[in-house]
């Protein structure tokens, strides 16, 4: 992903958030040759490309009649908005000020002035608070299923999930696949999720469902041992999981507008029935921060593109929009492209010089052998923030010009690699020297982190 090298000083449209509506939003805005500013996101509210890259399949995403990978679906619209010629500025946008025209921005790293904007900011998961949350946060206790789940201190044990939508259910369907048995911990009678849903979960003879139950405290030593829950009538109990894993629905990203903007009694930004605009002229906002009912890709996508539209009329009329010219009409095909290796080496395919390789021959080979230092990320196939620190790595090993090397290891594949190494989520990367482990991040981090660790080993 790439910060902007030059931001001019004031641009037509900033699309904030890279979910299926922001980047929607920015295919049509830069089709209409206004050269959007896409604001990626980076802590604030979720990962860049959105909930989808917490996800596996996608089977309801028109045009793949296959079913497409989440975090696969977000790198095919990112690459199309950035073929049109969006540019992407990686960062979080930490208030707007809309008592003036042009509009500010502040993100992390200055100030962005724009003609226009488009809110699409999405939702993030909730948080429960229970008795040692933040304790156990990463060693048992998870937001993301999807992400976490192939981690090697899951398999072959008990799990639980906590909630009774759509989300609860899929993940506990989904952590079936490496769990013994997987609780799933309603707080009322009755499931909220799709009819069809529920018959699936129902039928699943390796889920366990607990009624009219709370979780109050989750307990153990280094890691999730076991879950303290309160039953409505027959009071307390005791569930013994080495995971625990949250589904309890999603707050509106909206906090960053302080009272710049309207929102409904939910929090959701609130714009005109059916329509993009928002309570102040020149701002239009998209997808799930607006949409408290619907909430899918799709109608996330479909209201980025209407976003988009009004905010190309709204700027073509007050005179505003200052559009590129295009040397050739259609920009050129640049799919697929990678600088990279992705294949897993083998002893034969194997290069002592290579920046980046794939699997445990390589990381067996590098550890023992390379006098550089070497960079290992742990990831999975269904790891959205995996997608999104890999680049970042790979540029940053690029940037360096090859005095670090690069190592990835897929957990699903090398389990007792990431077993060993003491992996208990994706993405982890470790940074070693001669053998010495010398840093170790879990999640996505700056690459200016990266950078720093290992300029000062080198
Ligand atoms: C587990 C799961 C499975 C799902 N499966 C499906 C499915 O199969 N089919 C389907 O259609 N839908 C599915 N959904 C719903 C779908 O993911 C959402 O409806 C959709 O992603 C909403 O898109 P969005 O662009 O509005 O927001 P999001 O996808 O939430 O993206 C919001 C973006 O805004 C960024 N952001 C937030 N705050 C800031 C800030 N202050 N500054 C800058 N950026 C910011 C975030 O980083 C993110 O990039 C699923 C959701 C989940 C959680």
């Amino acid at each position: 992903m790439e910060n902007k090298e030059k931001i001019p000083n004031v641009e037509n449209v900033v699309i904030i958030g890279s979910g299926p509506a922001g980047y929607t939003a920015a295919i049509y805005a830069a089709r209409a040759n206004l050269q959007p500013l896409l604001v990626t996101g980076f802590n604030s509210g979720g990962i860049p490309g959105g909930q989808l890259m917490t996800t596996t399949f996608v089977e309801n995403y028109p045009g793949f009649p296959d079913g497409v990978l989440g975090p696969e679906l977000m790198d095919l619209m990112k690459a199309q908005a950035e073929r049109w010629g969006t540019n992407l500025y990686e960062s979080d946008v930490v208030s707007i000020n809309t008592d003036s025209h042009p509009f500010e921005l502040k993100t992390l790293e200055g100030t962005i002035k724009s003609n226009s904007i488009i809110i699409a900011t999405g939702a993030s998961a909730n948080r429960l608070g229970v008795i040692n949350e933040d304790k156990f946060w990463s060693k048992g206790i998870s937001a993301c299923a999807i992400c976490d789940g192939a981690t090697p201190q899951f398999r072959g044990e008990e799990l639980a999930v906590i909630g009774g939508g759509d989300s609860a259910c899929e993940e506990a369907a989904y952590l079936t696949k490496y769990g013994s048995k997987v609780h799933l911990i309603v707080r009322s009678e009755k499931l909220r999720a799709s009819a069809a849903m529920v018959d699936r979960v129902k039928a699943n003879p390796k889920i366990a469902i607990h009624w009219n139950t709370k979780v109050e405290k989750a307990d153990g030593s280094e890691w999730l041992e076991k879950i303290e829950t309160i039953h409505s009538q027959e009071g307390k109990g005791e569930i013994n999981i080495k995971g625990l894993f949250y589904a309890i629905g999603h707050t509106p990203n909206t906090k960053f507008l302080g009272s710049k903007i309207d929102l409904d009694n939910k929090g959701y930004i609130a714009c005109k029935s059916g329509r993009p605009e928002t309570s102040i002229e020149g701002i239009f906002a998209a997808g799930d921060v607006v949409d408290s009912e619907w909430r899918q890709g799709v109608t996330a996508a479909g209201t980025g593109c209407m976003a988009a539209l009004a905010t190309e009329r709204w700027l073509a009329e007050k005179n505003l929009a200052k559009t590129i010219v295009r040397e050739t009409p259609e920009p050129e095909k640049k799919l697929n492209s990678s600088d990279f290796n992705e294949e897993e080496v083998n002893e034969d395919t194997f290069d002592s010089n290579s920046e980046w390789q794939k699997g445990s021959y390589a990381l067996r080979k590098l550890y023992h052998e390379s006098k550089k230092p070497i960079l290992v990320i742990f990831s999975s196939p269904s790891c959205g923030p995996c997608h999104v620190l890999k680049p970042q790595l790979k540029r940053v090993i690029k940037e360096l010009d090859g005095a670090v090397l690069g190592v990835e290891i897929d957990i699903d594949k090398d389990q007792d690699i990431a077993k060993q190494a003491g992996i208990n989520g994706t993405p982890t990367v470790q940074l070693f020297k001669e053998k010495l482990l010398k840093k170790q991040w879990q999640g996505v981090k700056q690459r200016s982190e990266f950078k720093e660790a290992i300029k000062n080993i080198i």
